[in-house]
């Protein structure tokens, strides 16, 4: 299945699983390094990341929690415009070392809009793992501690990554053509 049709758009095979599944691997590597004794807390943001954090985590052999949160985006509250708020999130990660789990950074923004909320928790450390990395894209300065993956600046689909809601079930992942 080298290439697919979803909605109006055809793709193209980009990254196979096993390319994915190496990049994965190393990373997971760097964390286990890191992480021994720290028990981190993982939170993969919804829906994107729901492959890649379901991979990562049995490949991290230290002590460890994970937890989902999803973004709301609300317009009109006040004068600033759009209010970000995580969905689910009850924990208290007070004093605990987060690592924030994305399918992907592109501009960086929701990154930006994950890590302002997370700062207001009094965490022991906030760290980011993205599966993938739009570096040509990406316009911000926050850190990316762990990419497993940096792709040039074309949409993608597949491995949790959708195209209007089509496309996350796809194993491997794909290019528009
Ligand atoms: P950012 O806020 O611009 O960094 O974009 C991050 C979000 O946009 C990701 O979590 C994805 O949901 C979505 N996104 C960015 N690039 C792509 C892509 O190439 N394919 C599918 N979704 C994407």
């Amino acid at each position: 299945m080298n290439v697919v049709q979803l909605h109006d758009k055809k793709f193209t095979q980009f990254i196979p699983f096993s390319e994915i599944d190496n990049a994965i691997g190393t990373c997971a590597q760097k964390i286990n390094a890191e992480y021994e004794g720290k028990n981190p807390v993982f939170v993969a943001v919804l829906n994107g990341s729901f492959m890649f954090a379901a991979d990562l985590l049995k490949k991290i052999t230290v002590e460890c929690e994970i937890s989902f949160v999803k973004l709301a985006s609300y317009h009109g509250i006040s004068s600033t415009g759009s209010v970000t708020e995580l969905i689910g999130f009850t924990e208290n990660v007070e004093g605990r070392h987060v690592i924030i789990l994305e399918d992907i950074v592109d501009t960086g923004l929701t990154l930006e809009k994950v890590l302002a909320i997370f700062s207001h928790k009094n965490c022991a450390s906030v760290k980011v793992a993205t599966l993938l990395l739009k570096p040509e894209a990406y316009k911000k300065d926050q850190k990316i501690d762990y990419a497993c993956m940096e792709i040039p600046n074309a949409f993608i689909v597949g491995y949790g990554l959708d195209y209007d809601g089509l496309g996350r079930n796809l194993k491997d992942i794909y290019r528009v053509i």
